[in-house]
């Protein structure tokens, strides 16, 4: 049950985290009221429910979801599969809600576990950045590119906590390149 509770605090400040480098603010200014199932995204779908259409830059979709961006998008599902490695077990979905749901209530072990909530909220941040990128600057980054700088800002997360001094961590690095290997 820890687990579980420390995964939803980690959701949420994962997702405010994520509103404050986007700087989207939900319309209704309802932004501290999250639940896993409930992320509010100022995506397309949300925007055009306020006029304004928006397609996903990464495909085309028409209809610009959360669920379409995590991770039912082609481009984003290879992302989420380049990235993930092994340490999601052998089939990872592309459905939003049975990702929370297997994340929630799977059983790992807990240096995979800690590496997953990690890669989770790293490849959240990084697809959501390169979407606004794409959206404002026009610049274009292609999957491997965007894989590429995910697997960087990880191994620097993984070094700055210091893995190597403590016990509960020794091996982290290591789970890493082996959930790639
Ligand atoms: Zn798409």
């Amino acid at each position: 049950m820890d687990c579980k509770r420390s995964l939803h605090a980690f959701i949420v400040v994962s997702i405010i985290t994520m509103f404050l480098i986007s700087g989207h603010v939900d319309a209704d200014g309802d932004s501290c009221k999250y639940s896993p199932g409930h992320i509010r995204l100022a995506t397309g779908h949300r925007t055009r429910q306020w006029g304004q259409m928006q397609c996903c830059v990464y495909c085309g979709e028409p209809d610009e979801t959360r669920d379409h961006l995590f991770f039912a998008c082609p481009y984003t599902f290879t992302l989420w599969l380049n990235v993930v490695g092994n340490l999601f077990g052998p089939d990872p979905d592309p459905d939003w809600k049975i990702t929370l749901q297997r994340m929630l209530g799977g059983t790992y072990e807990r240096l995979t576990y800690i590496l997953l909530r990690l890669v989770w909220q790293t490849t959240i941040y990084f697809i959501w950045r390169e979407r606004n990128d794409r959206r404002h600057n026009g610049t274009v980054k292609s999957v491997d590119q965007l894989a590429r700088l995910i697997k960087k800002s990880m191994k620097n997360r993984i070094s700055s906590t210091r893995y190597y001094l403590k016990p509960r961590l020794q091996g982290l690095m290591q789970r890493w390149f082996q959930a790639h290997s």
